[in-house]
């Protein structure tokens, strides 16, 4: 995995809590990993699912975006 990608999935999303409203940080790999986490307002457990798979799909275009730099760098490289 790129480095882009671990620094993507460190960042931190607002979760806001179906049952309360209330808005929780969640990390993006633990919405990779479909983790669950307690929200801070009515301590339910909220699971984090990505329903349409749009982080993964963020995190591939971000690797594909990647490459294409480092092809492109190492071509100009003199
Ligand atoms: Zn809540």
């Amino acid at each position: 995995m790129s480095q882009l990608s671990d620094a993507f999935l460190r960042s931190w999303q607002t979760v806001e809590c179906p049952l309360c409203g209330i808005e929780n940080d969640a990390q993006l790999a633990s919405v990779v990993r479909g983790d669950a986490i307690l929200c801070r307002g009515c301590h339910a457990q909220i699971r984090l699912i990505d329903g349409d798979s749009s982080v993964s799909a963020a995190m591939n275009q971000a690797d594909a975006a990647m490459k294409q730099l480092r092809s492109t760098v190492s071509r100009i490289r003199l």
